[in-house]
């Protein structure tokens, strides 16, 4: 017989419920026996999930330290031997064998359904992990019930009970906008927000397996009356139900359908549904087994996110009154936000922010569109910039309409999230985004031109590829882009445009302002959509074109949807001086023709129309890809699926090559 627990240990009442069950050896002896798990060592249910959780963190905190260390040394290397170019030269990290490992794992783990595009193959197995382990282990032990049931809980009810409390520090943890699985992993709160609603929903499964034996157990014993006589003369059982019920409806309220048709509601009765539940749930565990630890440590957690942002990411106490945020309307249905602050904040990072005078209690996260230059102290301008939805959004897109001069009082939160990577650490940055989605895009632009020019950058080759429904998105920050294109070493940045609901203007079927071509693929659109600027040459083409008063009506029509300033270029496509007036018209003569209009020039623009072939073009362009890459994606759905899938079929050129070590997917989200 298996000595689970020596019958001669003396037996501490105060960790029994005196209320419920038998608290004298009685018990030991019983499941001593019967080679059962006396449910006074409950507790180490609890400790089988910490210990399965715990290890899932430590995984993956050691790959994100890995990588982190990795990024380090190889701008380490490369800022050395570009400095020391006759000096002694450092070696650049090999190939190491878990670049190989990582490549299969990612193979497998970017992969996205269509039908669930918000998380990957590889976060659904981590839940399908999840999930597994503690059914597994629940409902594989036995017995469900036969015991005395003056001896312990439903064994049953006690393993599924035991590790739905040691969840909850967990579920709260993956719920902070700061918290310490972000720290160790480097994945981004907003992403965990994906966890902490998958992992409550386990715990409200594991809930009802928890209270259905108390149910069932007097019902099949002694019929309904002993039922009734348990919730008459037992508390835990009425405590039991008031907990199950705010969990039911912090679960449910926080399906997308219910949740989207009011946030800010949601969110403010999740808060108080949530307090009310660890609240409910102190009572009832009435410290049975260690069922308080994992409370308090819940309340820990809770209590010291809270004041950490309250003291280090929000603006309320620093400065009390908030700080100033003017409006800008811009085209498209865009408002820009700008908030001049001292505060700090990293490229791809976003904001939390209140404005009071629009509404006390709405607070909404937006990434931050510009980038943080000026020495820390300094006052930088935070920008943020979005399309109207129907709440908070829509009340300041219609003030930034109405009133143009209109400036408020704004508190903000943050800055949170952002990339654990350093993008500046990988040859080629590919860097995609779909409407509003260039936000983070613009911060990243940024930061990437700023190292590229102090030469603390691996970096060579910048690719963008913006995709806007109507023209006019462009003019969000299609100036800022080619402001930083000019900062950046020439042939280092190629920005791609895709128009997807305009239909294309008829343009000439040659280059006006790309200097560099962009890889044409099998899967390029061949239809009327067929991208309008293909090829880089310069411009003396022109003087092919059979029709030349065709080609200045086309100028002018495209001119019209881009809202450019006159711009004059020379050969190249660079811009030059205005032409005196007596030069020959831009047709007679090509090199001084009016550019007025076109996409900023200067840059290495291409623009296109239709949807850009992602899926299937991006493993043909790879070829120009250096020897680790970095695609990052922010957009609808549908372009995060395809792009991801892209990269992970992209994942078997690393295993064929030597010439590629990685292809890093990072994909940001707007939403949870
Ligand atoms: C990390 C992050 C960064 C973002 N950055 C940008 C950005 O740079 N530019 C941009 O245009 N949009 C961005 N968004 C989206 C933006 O926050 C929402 O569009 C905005 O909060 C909607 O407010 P509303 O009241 O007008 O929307 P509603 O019409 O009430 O709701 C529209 C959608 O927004 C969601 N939503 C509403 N309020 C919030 C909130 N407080 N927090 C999270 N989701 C909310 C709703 O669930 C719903 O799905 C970002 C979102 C996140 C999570």
């Amino acid at each position: 017989m298996v000595d689970f627990y020596p019958t001669s240990h003396k037996l501490d009442p105060n960790i029994l419920n005196k209320e419920l069950y038998n608290t004298t050896d009685l018990e030991l002896q019983y499941y001593q026996i019967r080679l059962q798990w006396p449910w006074r060592k409950g507790d180490v249910h609890a400790w089988g999930w910490v210990l399965f959780i715990m290890g899932f963190m430590i995984i993956y905190g050691l790959l994100n330290w890995h990588d982190i260390r990795l990024d380090r040394r190889r701008l380490e290397v490369a800022i050395h031997n570009r400095r020391n170019k006759s000096g002694k030269r450092m070696k650049m990290p090999e190939r190491s064998l878990y670049d190989r490992i990582s490549t299969h794992a990612r193979s497998f783990a970017y992969h996205r359904w269509d039908w669930m595009a918000s998380i990957s193959i590889g976060m659904s197995t981590l839940i399908i992990a999840g999930f597994a382990y503690p059914m597994l282990y629940v409902f594989t032990q036995r017995p469900y019930y036969a015991r005395d049931p003056t001896l312990g809980p439903p064994p049953l009810a006690g393993r599924a009970g035991m590790i739905a409390v040691a969840m909850i520090p967990f579920i709260v943890a993956l719920g902070m906008k700061v918290n310490l699985v972000s720290l160790v992993t480097g994945v981004g709160h907003e992403k965990l927000n994906v966890l902490h609603r998958w992992l409550a929903l386990l715990m409200f499964i594991l809930t009802i397996v928890h209270a259905v034996p108390f149910l069932v157990e007097p019902v099949v014993n002694d019929g309904w009356p002993a039922l009734k006589a348990k919730f008459a003369s037992n508390i835990v059982y009425w405590n039991g139900v008031a907990a199950f019920c705010c969990l039911f409806w912090l679960c449910i309220a926080s399906l997308k359908p219910i949740r989207r048709l009011c946030y800010e509601f949601f969110v403010h009765i999740h808060i108080l549904c949530g307090v009310g539940f660890v609240a409910m749930m102190f009572w009832h565990c009435n410290n049975m087994l260690t069922s308080w630890h994992y409370l308090f440590a819940t309340f820990a957690i809770w209590i010291g996110c809270l004041l950490y942002r309250l003291f280090f990411r929000t603006n309320f106490l620093r400065a009390f009154h908030g700080e100033q945020v003017y409006f800008t309307a811009l085209s498209n249905e865009g408002v820009k936000l700008t908030i001049p602050t001292t505060l700090r904040w990293k490229a791809g990072q976003h904001v939390f922010i209140r404005i009071p005078g629009i509404s006390l209690f709405d607070n909404h996260p937006f990434t931050v569109a510009s980038a943080a230059e000026k020495p820390e102290g300094e006052i930088n301008d935070l920008v943020l910039v979005f399309k109207p939805q129907k709440g908070f959004t829509k009340r300041v897109h219609t003030i930034s309409r109405k009133d143009p001069d209109a400036s408020y009082r704004a508190y903000l939160d943050g800055p949170y999230g952002g990339l654990s990577r350093k993008l500046e650490s990988f040859e080629t940055v590919l860097l995609i985004a779909g409407g509003s989605g260039i936000t983070p895009i613009i911060g990243h632009l940024h930061e990437l031109a700023t190292k590229i020019r102090a030469k603390e950058a691996v970096t060579r080759d910048v690719r963008i590829i913006w995709t806007v429904k109507h023209f006019e998105a462009f003019e969000w920050f299609k100036d800022e882009i080619s402001r930083i294109a000019r900062t950046m070493p020439r042939n280092s940045l190629l920005v791609q445009y895709f128009v997807t609901q305009e239909s294309p203007v008829p343009l000439p079927a040659f280059p006006v302002s790309a200097t560099r071509s962009w890889p044409q693929t099998p899967h390029t659109p061949q239809t009327p959509m067929t991208p309008m600027f293909v090829k880089a040459e310069p411009l003396h083409v022109v003087r092919e074109i059979p029709d030349e008063h065709q080609y200045e009506m086309n100028v002018i029509a495209m001119g019209k949807q881009l809202g450019h300033e006159r711009v004059y270029v020379d050969q190249w496509g660079n811009p030059c001086q205005q032409p005196d007036s007596n030069a020959s018209s831009p047709i007679e003569s090509p090199t001084m023709m009016d550019m007025s209009k076109l996409p900023p020039l200067g840059d290495e623009v291409l623009l296109e129309f239709g949807r850009p072939p992602l899926r299937h073009a991006l493993r043909d362009w790879s070829d120009g890809f250096g020897k680790r890459t970095c695609v990052y994606v922010c957009g609808p759905p549908s372009m995060k699926v395809d792009v991801a899938n892209a990269v992970a079929e992209m994942q078997s050129d690393i295993w064929i090559s030597d010439e590629r070590e990685e292809i890093y997917l990072h994909t940001e989200s707007f939403g949870w």
